[in-house]
């Protein structure tokens, strides 16, 4: 059975990039990929994709027949596709013996995939399938200020309640801000809090409350770093996968 990765984040956070990156990494280490962009607003799809939404939808013709803004329209794109992924998922079975990993690439906005039903029925329609993990991109240089950490975790808690698979948090660019804070952050609740406003603002103490608050969900999550942009850190993602892959059998 391939495992197939969902890559998921905030827009800018390196997604794109990232799927890029492990596309070229894998087929270097002789991994047979299948690749899925889901972008329908995306003007080039930078890896080679074995299935592209832009095939079957086309998203300037959306906005203009549906008279809808741009984040509309790739809501729209993804509810069309989402109706024909039962086909998607019947195409990657009949290859499953040939493919090693299925990659699939979300639109920009994070929430147009993770907060829709589309997605949700894209994700539900893999997971009972094949071994499933949500790869969630943060952007290491952004998760420096600690109240951005802090909303980039609960983002990715909102992923894993609503996904119900297991969930795999990159810290992305690392090239620029090693991410040994953001790990020793969700291992040790004082180093976080040191990192806090010394001043009490209302956003502080929330913040500090809500750290006591996720423990438990860092306690159970895996999290490593890449950069998408140079390479480094991508030769340990294999072996977080397998570890994600056995937590989709045990737990999920
Ligand atoms: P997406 O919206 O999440 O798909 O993000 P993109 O992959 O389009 O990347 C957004 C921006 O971040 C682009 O300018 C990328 O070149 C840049 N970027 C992505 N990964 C890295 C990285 O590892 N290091 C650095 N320095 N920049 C990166
Ligand atoms: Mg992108």
């Amino acid at each position: 059975m391939p495992i197939v990765l969902i890559v998921l984040g905030m827009a800018g956070s390196g997604k794109t990039t990232f799927v890029q990156r492990l596309v070229s990494q894998m087929s270097m280490e002789g991994k047979r990929t299948y690749n899925v962009n889901l972008d329908p607003a995306v003007l080039e799809v930078k890896f080679p994709a074995s299935i592209d939404i832009r095939d079957s939808v086309k998203y300037k013709n959306i906005m203009k027949s549906y008279k809808l803004g741009p984040n509309g329209a790739i809501l729209t794109c993804l509810n069309i596709f989402a109706a024909q992924f039962d086909q998607v998922v019947k195409l990657i079975e009949a290859k499953k013996d040939d493919i090693d990993y299925v990659i699939i690439d979300t639109p920009g906005q994070i929430e147009a995939f993770s907060q829709s039903a589309s997605g949700q029925i894209i994700t539900d329609s893999l997971a009972c399938t094949f071994p499933c993990i949500n790869l969630y991109i943060a952007d290491t240089v952004r998760c420096e200020n600690p109240n951005t950490f802090m909303s980039n975790m609960f983002y990715a808690l909102s992923i894993l309640y609503k996904s119900k698979i297991p969930l795999l948090i990159c810290f992305n660019k690392i090239d620029v801000l090693d991410h040994s804070f953001a790990l020793e952050w969700m291992k040790d609740f004082e180093q976080f809090d040191q990192n806090l406003s010394k001043v009490d603002t209302y956003l502080s103490s929330l913040s500090r409350s809500l750290s006591l608050v996720l423990e438990e969900f860092y306690k159970n999550i895996e999290a490593c770093g890449v950069s998408a942009g140079t390479g480094k850190g991508f030769d340990k993602l294999e072996l977080k996968f397998e570890k994600c892959k056995q937590e989709y059998y045990d737990v999920f």
